[in-house]
C-alpha cells in the first residue's frame, strides 16, 4: 500500500504533537549547585500514583562531604556517592536526618555500612524506632552546631509542624536554611502529607524560623522547586488557608 506523503506528514505531526504533551520523565538523580559549597540533590518515589520529587542537600568541606537527608530513592545512593566522589574528589563523612519519615531516613543502614556517621535527634530516633524506620547511629538531644572543616551547620527545632520531630538545618556562612518537610515550596497549593502533622503548632514553628534566622538568602523546601526565603511567608498563608 502506498501512503501519500501528505498523510504520512499528517501522521507524524499528530504523533509528534502527542509526544510533546507527555512530559519527559525526570532524571532519577538531579544535583544542582546552590551557592558556595552547597548543593541540592533530588530523587523521586511514587506516592499516590505520582512521581514525587524529594530534596536533600550536601555541603562540601575540607574534611569531607555532609549530607542533609538521604536520597528518598535508595537506588540513588551509589550514583550520589559516585557523583560526589567524581565531582569533588571527597568522601561523604556524615549525614543528618531532619525527621523520621522515609524520605529522610531510608537508606541510613546502607550509609552506616559505608562508614558514614549518621545523625538524628533523639526524638527522631525514638519515632523512627516506633514506626519501624531506619535509625541513625548517633543522636543529639538539643539544638546542635556541628563544625566540619571550615563550615558550621546548625540544627534547630522550632516546634511541631509536618511531624512532631521536624528540624531544620542552617548553613551559617551562606545564610541558607534547609527547611525540609516543615517548609513547602513556594508553588505548593496544599500542605501535602499531613498525617503526622500538628496544624495548630505549625504556624508558630514557622515564625520561630523567621525570628531565629532573620537574614536568609535561600530556603530549601523538602519537596518541589524554588529556594526563595518567601517560602516561609507562603507557608504561613497555606496554613492560614487550610480548612
Ligand atoms: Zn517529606
Amino acid at each position: 500500500m502506498i501512503i501519500p506523503v501528505f498523510l504520512l506528514q499528517l501522521l507524524f505531526s499528530v504523533v509528534g504533537g502527542i509526544q510533546k504533551e507527555v512530559p519527559a520523565s525526570p532524571a532519577p538523580l538531579e544535583i544542582s549547585h546552590l551557592t558556595g559549597d552547597l548543593y541540592v540533590y533530588t530523587t523521586y518515589q511514587t506516592y499516590q500514583d505520582q512521581r514525587v520529587p524529594s530534596n536533600s542537600m550536601y555541603l562540601v568541606t575540607d574534611q569531607g562531604v555532609v549530607l542533609v537527608d538521604v536520597p528518598w530513592d535508595t537506588g540513588q545512593i551509589e550514583p550520589l556517592l559516585d557523583s560526589i566522589s567524581t565531582r569533588h574528589q571527597k568522601k561523604v563523612v556524615m549525614s543528618i536526618s531532619t525527621h523520621w519519615h522515609e524520605d529522610r531516613t531510608s537508606g541510613l543502614n546502607i550509609l552506616r555500612e559505608k562508614g558514614i556517621r549518621t545523625y538524628s535527634t533523639q526524638k527522631t530516633y525514638e519515632l523512627s524506632l516506633k514506626n519501624k524506620k531506619e535509625l541513625a547511629q548517633f543522636q543529639f538531644h538539643s539544638d546542635t552546631t556541628f563544625t566540619i572543616g571550615q563550615y558550621q551547620l546548625e540544627t534547630y527545632y522550632g516546634g511541631e509542624g509536618h511531624t512532631t520531630d521536624n528540624i531544620v538545618v542552617y548553613f551559617k556562612k551562606d545564610q541558607v536554611l534547609f527547611g525540609g518537610c516543615a517548609v513547602k515550596d513556594i508553588e505548593a497549593t496544599d500542605l501535602g502529607n499531613i498525617q503526622d502533622a500538628n496544624l495548630d503548632q505549625w504556624p508558630l514553628t514557622i515564625r520561630n524560623f523567621q525570628n531565629r534566622f532573620s537574614e536568609l538568602r535561600y530556603v530549601i523546601p523538602g519537596h518541589g522547586t524554588g529556594h526563595s526565603p518567601e517560602a516561609l511567608v507562603h507557608m504561613l498563608n497555606l496554613l492560614d488557608q487550610h480548612p
